[in-house]
């Protein structure tokens, strides 16, 4: 019976994430998410029902328009895939209200990290209405789960401490070092990882942060003058101290 739910919960992250490539697309343009229908942005013709199913309209139009046969970008079906086998894989074993309640709290994160990850990697730009979700999605759990010392020390460490960081960076090299975006970030996540695993998410996602950085620019797809989203980076962190906090235990063990 447990894998037929599983089932359904990967159908449902699949449309779920089909809703995430629409609010990736339209929300830094500040679009209408709903009312407007899909339409292809080479030849603006709308798209019929059976182009819009997750994965499989792709398959099956071959990764191109059906009109006027543009090729699609394979990031469609991947975010619709990730979304769905995240879905899949959070699923709980028990259905009691306190595990989906577990289970939701989980996937809205992820969500929220999945829109924050893309819409950094086009537009450099974290948006506060994402944040807003996250830290209505964090707040109550936090209140519930943990010592208001964890998550307020967390939380003051992960927005202070940037904030503080960036601005004697200001007043030193001339240069802004994190958005407000990474900061207010920062001070979400803070509250949720404690400040402990915001220190070792801060330290982290510098490092990785600076040796992708560093690669792009050795592979010459960038250069030293122009920005880098940094937000893929504490968001990649998080996602491995959030989901695989074993692991990231021991790392965190290992380097403090
Ligand atoms: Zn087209």
């Amino acid at each position: 019976m447990n894998a037929l739910y599983q089932f359904y919960a990967f159908i449902m992250g699949l449309m779920v994430g089909s809703f995430l490539n629409v609010v990736i697309i339209r929300l830094p343009q500040k679009k209408d998410l709903v009312h407007q229908r899909s339409a292809c942005p080479q030849c603006g013709t709308q798209l019929r029902w059976y182009h819009n199913i997750p994965v499989f309209s792709f398959i099956f139009l071959r990764g191109k328009c059906g009109f006027c046969g543009t090729r699609i970008s394979w990031r469609y079906p991947l975010i619709e895939l990730l979304t769905g086998l995240v879905a899949f894989w959070l699923f709980p074993d028990q259905l009691d209200n306190l595990s989906l309640a577990i289970f939701g709290f989980y996937f809205t994160i992820a969500c929220i990290f999945i829109c924050h990850f893309f819409i950094d990697l086009d537009h450099q730009l974290l948006l506060d209405s994402l944040n807003l979700y996250l830290l209505a999605a964090v707040l109550p759990f936090v209140l519930f789960m943990y010592h208001w010392n964890f998550w307020v020390i967390g939380g003051t460490i992960g927005f202070g401490g940037t904030l503080l960081v960036t601005w004697l960076f200001y007043k030193i090299r001339g240069q802004i070092g994190l958005g407000g975006g990474d900061i207010k970030l920062y001070g979400i996540l803070g509250m949720l990882l404690g400040p402990m695993g915001i220190v070792f998410n801060i330290f982290l996602s510098c490092f990785v942060g600076a040796v992708v950085g560093l690669s792009l620019i050795g592979l010459k797809k960038t250069t030293k003058d122009k920005p880098l989203p940094f937000g893929p980076s504490i968001i990649l962190v998080a996602t491995f101290q959030i989901y695989f906090p074993e692991y990231a235990h021991r790392l965190q063990a290992l380097l403090f």
